[in-house]
């Protein structure tokens, strides 16, 4: 295991293809996790309808974004289709430091980098039952027009192939089936960390 050695919280990061359902489950497993919270991600793509600044994503200008990148500010960051994402560094290290468990929710590369320089992070890949039920769900939530699909579709082939670096793989076909999977996981990897006495999140 590697070292957090003034943290009590424990970092576990979701991925998985886009449309694979990452968002949808970690909002169910926050409600049942009070100890869990969501560390939220800057993005300068434009809100999805419905999406809440601030808990979704915080929504900043590429401006906003370069300066942060400057400042050091992110954990990790990313251009994925000409919209960057970046995970706010002080915000993880203060509540793993406060004793709160955190979730990140990323993309693949994201992840993977995430566990170079945090290695005892919790590595989730959230995976789908197959291709076309991705397909499916990435036209269900019509948030993308059909080349993007294709796209997301081209890259969940490479993501798919990445499960194996990941800790633990987790099979998103019934929800309820993954979330409660996931709530057993984290209640499991984080029991280990508690510590005695300590200041819970
Ligand atoms: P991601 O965050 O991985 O891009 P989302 O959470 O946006 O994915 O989910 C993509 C779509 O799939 C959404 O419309 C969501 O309601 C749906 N979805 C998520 N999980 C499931 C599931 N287990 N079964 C069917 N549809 C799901």
């Amino acid at each position: 295991m590697g070292s957090q050695p003034d943290c009590k919280g424990r970092l576990f990061v979701v991925s998985g293809p886009s449309g694979v359902g990452k968002g949808t489950v970690v909002a169910e497993v926050l409600k049942r996790l009070p100890n869990l919270k969501r560390a939220v991600t800057y993005t300068t793509r434009q809100p999805r309808q419905g999406e809440v600044q601030g808990k979704d994503y915080r929504f900043v200008t590429r401006e906003e974004f370069e300066r942060l990148k400057e400042q050091g500010a992110f954990l990790e960051w990313a251009e994925v289709y000409g919209n960057f994402y970046g995970s706010p560094k002080h915000e993880v290290e203060q509540l793993l430091s406060r004793g709160c468990d955190v979730v990140l929710v990323l993309d693949v590369q994201g992840a993977l980098s995430v566990k170079q320089q945090i290695p005892d992070s919790v590595l989730i890949f959230l995976e789908p039952p197959s291709l076309d039920e991705l397909k499916r769900r990435l036209e269900a939530r019509g948030t993308d027009p059909p080349e993007v699909i294709e796209r997301r579709i081209a890259k969940a082939q490479w993501e798919m192939g990445q499960a194996c670096k990941f800790d633990h793989i987790v099979l998103n076909d019934e929800l309820e089936d993954a979330v409660s999977q996931l709530v057993k996981l984290i209640q499991e990897t984080t029991t280990a960390q508690t510590v005695e006495g300590g200041e819970r999140c």
